[in-house]
């Protein structure tokens, strides 16, 4: 039997709600407990694979394809246990199951309600494989009073209702805000917060307090009394250098054995924190570091890459070298000189993205990496760009491009060499796709295999020749240029099982130069990091030492 506890937020979006229910899942792990970590979010959307990366953050995929919230990568990181499609739905999903019923005719004769049609859809929504685990972790996206959430704390509330008494606990994560003239942390804000969910009929019984410094003993038992939590129930989140410090942090504050108390679960079984303290060490016991450019389209919102941005850091770990990263805008980037912007960078990241915009910057970097011989890393659109660069500048295509840019263009002689993917395998089934269909969940989504050649570098970073990836994307290079590419350097290295679609390409002669049509970071781990990244991070410090 399965116990949930439920994480809501209070006072101000952007606490690290995701990251504290995440740490808080490796952390019962550490007590040997199996978890599982869910988001419900509260935006209208399906899901966010149709919203900007620059409004919302990245998009993260899971193995079975759903496009879904970057605290589901936040949940994989600190837990590794993989995320799937019914870890994640939105209202946009819950409105639109509930009105397909509707006209399905499966509620005939009824008025369609709020409550309890929406709230029983979020119910049974939680419930889903609920007894896999020992502990289920919920959180609800957004703040405390906004409108969309009063659907989901409701339904939280009665499902609380609906289980055993003592089988669900509420957490609440709220903000002290620092007044520096009198020097003193408010509490107030947190008050409030709580009387707003206690209003609605959920009284929390874990207060997870996030702060700039740590919170003295005053402030935690005035929040004790005024909230009506026990004192060691109120527990400290203050700014940490890096958030792979949250579940030793968290430990230490006691929220680990605060969960255990409230479900009244005596003796708690003693964690064993040796993973984290590893983690850890190796973060703050760097022995150098390296810079990397990132040269992306969607630079100004760094939570845009934040998958990316982790896995370098886990790369970092895994060679103990701090990571410095340099964004680059890749459309301000046209304007300038490649060297001039790229010349102090170790290495070279260009990532995914959607649309023209930009890609010109993209195709200079490569050009910069390839023939200065710097590590280049091209994720999806980054491995496309690599390629039309070395249609372009190496075998001659002056009007190499993609049909991803076709209509944007006025040169109509693009020879695309990156073309519009309408038929591929998925497992057993073959699976079509139009130019004009819908755009929501329609790209080639989630782990598919690929074979690398034996004897290839990338096996050898590997160490095996047949890879699961995820994936994200519609368009795929054409391998009607393979063999004049592949007589100019560029080896094809990695394949889809049918050869038609590459996965992974690499110039013989350079030290570190791949692109990659899936997306190695969803997959990495502080304490298991991405082969790629690793080794990736690895060439950069051979650069770093050789200035
Ligand atoms: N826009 C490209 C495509 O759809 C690349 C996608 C990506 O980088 N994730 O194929």
């Amino acid at each position: 039997m399965a116990r949930f506890v439920f994480i809501t937020g209070g006072v101000v979006s952007s606490l690290g709600k995701g990251l504290a229910s995440a740490a808080l899942g490796s952390l019962l792990q550490a007590r040997g407990y199996t978890v599982r970590l869910r988001k419900l979010d509260p935006y209208l959307n399906v899901d966010p694979g149709t919203m900007s990366p620059i409004e919302h953050g990245e998009v993260f995929v899971t193995d079975d394809g759903a496009e879904t919230d970057l605290d589901l990568g936040h949940y994989e990181r600190f837990t590794g246990v993989a995320a799937r499609k019914t870890d994640s739905v939105s209202a946009g999903r819950i409105y639109s199951n509930v009105l397909e019923k509707e006209r399905r005719g499966d509620y005939l004769g009824k008025t369609i309600q709020v409550i309890p049609h929406v709230t029983d859809e979020i119910k049974e929504f939680i419930r889903i494989d609920e007894d896999e685990v020992d502990f289920m972790l919920c959180e609800i996206g957004g703040t405390v009073g906004d409108i969309e959430g009063l659907p989901f704390l409701e339904a939280i509330r009665q499902f609380s209702q609906d289980k055993q008494l003592g089988q669900c606990i509420f957490m609440h994560l709220t903000l002290l805000p620092y007044i520096a003239a009198s020097g003193e942390l408010k509490t107030k804000p947190t008050q409030h917060s709580v009387k707003e969910l206690r209003a609605i009929g959920i009284a929390p019984d874990i207060l997870l307090c996030r702060s700039k410094d740590n919170v003295p003993k005053k402030e935690r038992e005035k929040l004790a009394l005024f909230c009506n939590v026990r004192p060691n129930a109120v527990i400290a989140g203050p700014d940490l250098s890096t958030i792979y410090d949250a579940p030793l942090n968290y430990h230490h504050e006691g929220l680990d054995q605060a969960i255990l108390n409230a479900f009244r679960i005596s003796p708690a079984p003693r964690p064993d924190l040796t993973k984290w303290k590893d983690v850890s060490d190796r973060f703050h016991n760097a022995e150098g570091e390296v810079r990397i450019a990132i040269v992306g389209k969607y630079t100004q919102m760094e939570d845009s890459y934040k998958s990316i941005t982790e896995a370098l850091t886990h790369g970092g770990m895994a060679n103990r070298i701090r990571i410095i990263i340099e964004w680059h805008d890749s459309e301000e980037f046209e304007k300038k000189a490649s060297s001039t912007v790229l010349s102090g960078s170790h290495a070279i990241l260009v990532p995914g993205g959607f649309g023209k915009r930009g890609t010109e910057g993209m195709i200079m970097a490569a050009k910069f990496a390839r023939e200065r011989k710097v590590p280049y890393l091209g994720i999806c659109l980054g491995m496309q760009m690599a390629i039309i660069e070395a249609a372009r500048n190496v075998i001659g295509i002056s009007d190499a491009g993609s049909e991803e840019f076709e209509q944007e263009l006025t040169n109509d002689r693009l020879v695309p060499v990156v073309f519009h993917l309408k038929e591929w395998i998925q497992g057993n089934y073959k699976i079509e796709r139009h130019v004009d269909d819908d755009k929501g969940g329609t790209m080639r989504l989630g782990s598919y295999n690929a074979n690398l050649s034996e004897e290839s570098r990338i096996a050898q970073i590997y160490q095996q020749t047949r890879i699961d990836e995820r994936h994200r994307h519609r368009y795929e290079v054409d391998i009607k240029f393979r063999k004049k590419l592949e007589k100019a350097g560029l080896i094809f290295s990695g394949m889809s099982p049918d050869g038609r679609l590459p996965e992974i390409i690499e110039w013989a002669d350079h030290p570190w130069f791949f692109g990659v049509q899936f997306h190695p970071e969803l997959k990495s781990k502080p304490f298991d990091p991405h082969p790629i990244f690793a080794d990736f991070i690895r060439a950069a410090r051979d650069v770093s030492r050789l200035v």
